[in-house]
């Protein structure tokens, strides 16, 4: 049985090794050369819900992926504004680690593989297609994985946006983003912000050697900065462009917030860099993510799929999605959570065995469900969901959800009878 998932961010990353470890064999391509897409600038988990669907996901045998960022994070236990316990990964080094776990596993990685065409016989896909590096590849599969995100291409940021702020996907020099999804005549839903479409990235990175000493050490240690910005430098309106409703808070608009996931990461779509440099201690500020991050950033959430409770894809027989694709869900968490089911589900259903729809006594599952039925809704479509705030924390908290207590959540996980579920077979 072949499993083959297109797009390598966190939540491709799960869908092929869970779906290796149902038994498949699974083949991962990604159109660049680094796994992780938008994970490469990320870093925030833990943070509020975070940490329970962390530990229910663990507790059904899938916290793999979970592991590594917790061996891998250079902060532990955080406080910033509006966020408890987060935890903050080194960007630097995630990458790697994953494609060796990957690799360890069995996953076939094909990086610098751009999915371009889709084969259809009958309702199914027969084949994906597209080029490495110069060299063309078709590749046939049993089911087939979308987990292409939604972020840019080019045309999008400059419709949407404000231009290619050249951002970590790099899209001038590996091709942008191409959904097999939309390859396969899916017909995508749109993300809404006001009358605009989309949404603009809620962070950008600075280089740490371009900050003051002061700042510095703080930053590197506690993991945390948080410095006022006098009236007069508040600039207004910024929080509504954020996909990541979480942080559209008054306290990351009064103030520049800083976390350290290796690069200093600042809490805003964008900054201008002159307003920025004369912020004391930000004298010789210089954006690293986006390169023109004091004009812009990349924009999402403009092609999700139209999908059930399982992940699978409406209108194509063998067509499973998981992260972005799967709906208007922010967040590395989030990536893994979905990917995870969508590899067990598209082994599952190679199998011809019933999908695993998650109940919704789980936050995982109340979040797969909960954001399919307000995406049929226009007030839906002009929200974003994740475990770690916003409307879906405060679900998570009104429904009794949201818990620290690892013991509690696995006893909910195994009265559900989900215990291990996504373990190695
Ligand atoms: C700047 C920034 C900071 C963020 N910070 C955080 C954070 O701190 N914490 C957090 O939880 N979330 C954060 N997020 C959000 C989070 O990164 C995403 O919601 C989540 O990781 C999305 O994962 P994904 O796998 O769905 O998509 P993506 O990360 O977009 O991955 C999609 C992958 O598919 C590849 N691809 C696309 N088309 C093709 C094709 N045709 N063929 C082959 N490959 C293809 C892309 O190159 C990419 O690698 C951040 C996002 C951004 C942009």
């Amino acid at each position: 049985m072949k499993v083959v998932i297109a797009g390598a961010g966190w939540s491709g990353c799960a869908a092929a090794l869970t779906a290796r470890k149902q038994g498949a064999e699974a083949m991962l391509l990604e159109r660049t050369d680094m796994l992780l897409g938008t994970g490469l600038v990320g870093g925030i988990m833990r943070n509020n819900g975070r940490f329970t669907a962390t530990e229910e996901l663990r507790a059904m045998g899938g916290g793999e992926l979970f592991d590594l960022t917790d061996q891998n994070s250079l902060h532990r236990d955080v406080e910033f504004p509006g966020h408890h316990h987060a935890s903050l990964y080194n960007v630097a080094k995630m990458e790697p680690m994953v494609k060796d776990l990957l690799l360890a596993k069995g996953v076939e990685v094909l990086c610098q593989a751009r999915m371009t065409d889709v084969e259809m016989k009958e309702g199914r896909i027969a084949a994906v297609s597209g080029k490495q590096g110069d060299e063309p590849f078709r590749v046939e599969g049993d089911v087939f994985i979308d987990t292409t995100g939604t972020a840019g291409p080019p045309a999008n940021c400059n419709k949407y946006g404000n231009g290619c702020v050249m951002c970590i996907l790099r899209c001038h020099s590996f091709g942008g983003r191409v959904s097999l999804a939309a390859k396969a005549g899916v017909k995508e839903m749109v993300g809404r912000r006001g009358e605009s479409f989309g949404a603009m990235s809620g962070s950008c990175k600075l280089l740490k050697e371009s900050l003051a000493p002061g700042i510095l050490d703080d930053l590197n240690r506690t993991g945390v900065v948080v410095v006022p910005l006098p009236e007069s430098k508040i600039l207004r309106g910024k929080l509504a462009l954020k996909c990541c409703q979480q942080y559209a808070l008054p306290e990351f608009e009064r103030n520049v917030v800083l976390l350290d996931t290796g690069h200093a990461k600042l809490m805003t779509p964008f900054f201008p860099l002159e307003a920025l440099r004369a912020i004391p201690g930000f004298e010789y500020a210089r954006y690293e993510d986006p390169y023109a991050g004091g004009k812009g950033n990349s924009i999402r959430y403009l092609g999700m799929s139209p999908r059930d409770d399982s992940l699978k894809v409406e209108g194509v027989e063998n067509l499973f999605c998981g992260g972005e694709k799967a709906g208007l869900l922010v967040g590395h968490t989030e990536a893994v959570c979905t990917g995870t089911l969508a590899g067990y589900n598209a082994v599952k259903h190679v199998r011809r065995e019933k999908p695993l729809v998650l109940p919704d006594t789980l936050a995982i599952g109340d979040a797969v469900t909960y954001v399919r039925k307000q995406m049929g809704t226009d007030e839906g479509l002009s929200l974003k969901y994740t475990f770690s705030g916003s409307v879906f924390f405060e679900r998570m908290q009104a429904r009794g959800l949201y818990s620290t207590e690892v013991r509690k959540v696995e006893e909910r996980v195994g009265k559900a009878g989900l215990t291990g579920v996504f373990a190695e077979k």
